[in-house]
């Protein structure tokens, strides 16, 4: 038998989750974010669950590719753009769309020959100030691009910084209405929302959206959990004890015996290490189940396992089973602990996790 972890990908919470989606953004096509392995969920089968989505978006050339090798045939949008010449001539070949952000790619672009037009994704920065034209230069941009014959459908995008987080409403209002007014006469389509703007901010639906981590049950807002959004969780991660330990009293555990027990107890050993994804950086107390039960783990957490009370839990034995995250145990509490968020959580399972899809 193999090492008893794995990832179980409900694909029916998937679909549950988009259509949450459409719920909120009614009048939006909906693009689904699928970077990262579909944020470690797995781009294939989630590709495929997504039959009737509108269009995805992730910015892996080779992912984009192996998509269109698997069949599918919907719009796919690189993100990041493309970083040479050799590139675009991929994008025209697998019928790819594509953000531009500089003006090395129009020039780029000017020099492609092909007998397709491909459409463009024009990113402005507003205020994030990772990628972008300037709203003056995204106007020239946008006459550039007009006049190659290169050039498909021009829609506007950008990415807002701070969505998630409620302190900042009327700025993100004010930036949002500063772009629309801005952009007011080219007559283009606009692509604004990520999952906290699809949530928040009805402003930013326009007619595009990208949601990413709702879709996989993760909750897009500080001051909100997934389960108040009505958003099912997609990957729980589960594993088993291995071995059980009784320690006295000023017994250590682990790695620089950074647990140490104040009274008798029982611990379990469980298979799942940083090597496969769980965080290193979380202490002890962070939440874990199991049978069924909740509980913490104690002291260090090492490559390939990690340690957990078993204080009050009935019927724990080796081979009991145990949830990292999931079902019954909210990703972002475990993601609170060590310090991080669940984005980082969900894109570092570990390709020695084996995933198991479930409808
Ligand atoms: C990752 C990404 C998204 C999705 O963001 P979520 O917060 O996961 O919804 C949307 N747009 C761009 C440009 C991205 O890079």
């Amino acid at each position: 038998m193999s090492r008893p972890i794995s990832a179980q990908i409900d694909l029916n919470a998937l679909k549950h989750n988009l259509s949450r989606v459409r719920q909120y953004a009614k009048h939006s096509r909906v693009m689904a974010v699928i970077k990262a392995n579909a944020y470690g969920h797995g781009l294939i089968h989630v590709a495929k669950a997504f039959n009737d989505i509108d269009a995805f978006a992730l910015l892996e050339l080779e992912a984009a590719i192996k998509l269109r090798e698997a069949g599918i045939r919907q719009p796919i949008l690189l993100l990041e753009g493309f970083f040479s010449r050799a590139d675009l001539a991929l994008i025209d070949q697998y019928r790819l769309d594509t953000v531009i952000h500089h003006e090395d790619q129009i020039a780029m672009l000017s020099d492609l020959r092909t007998e397709r037009k491909i459409n463009i994704f024009l990113k402005i920065n507003t205020g994030m100030n990772r990628l972008g034209f300037t709203p003056q230069d995204g106007y020239k941009a946008i006459d550039a691009l007009r006049n190659l014959y290169q050039t498909g459908k021009i829609t506007l995008m950008t990415h807002l910084a701070c969505a998630d987080d409620p302190a900042t409403y009327q700025e993100i209002i004010d930036q949002l209405s500063s772009f629309t007014n801005t952009f007011f006469t080219t007559n283009l389509h606009y692509s604004l929302a990520n999952s906290a703007a699809i949530i928040q901010y009805p402003q930013a639906h326009q007619q595009w959206v990208r949601p990413g981590i709702m879709l996989y049950g993760g909750s897009p807002l500080i001051h909100k959990t997934a389960a108040e959004l009505d958003l099912q969780p997609v990957m729980t991660v589960s594993s088993k004890i291995i071995a059980v330990q009784q320690l006295n009293t000023n017994d250590k555990v682990g790695y620089s015996g950074i647990f140490q027990a104040n009274q008798p107890m029982q611990i379990g050993i469980v298979a799942a290490g940083y090597a496969d994804g769980y965080p290193r950086h979380a202490p002890t107390g962070t939440p874990i189940i199991v049978n069924n039960q909740r509980t913490r783990i104690v002291g260090r957490v090492s490559m390939d396992m990690l340690a957990v009370d078993l204080t009050g839990i009935t019927n724990a034995v080796v081979g009991s089973p145990v949830i990292l995250w999931g079902k019954q145990l909210p990703i972002e509490e475990v993601a609170k602990a060590a310090g991080t968020i669940s984005y980082e959580l969900f894109c570092a399972l570990s390709s020695r996790v084996k995933v198991i899809t479930t409808e």
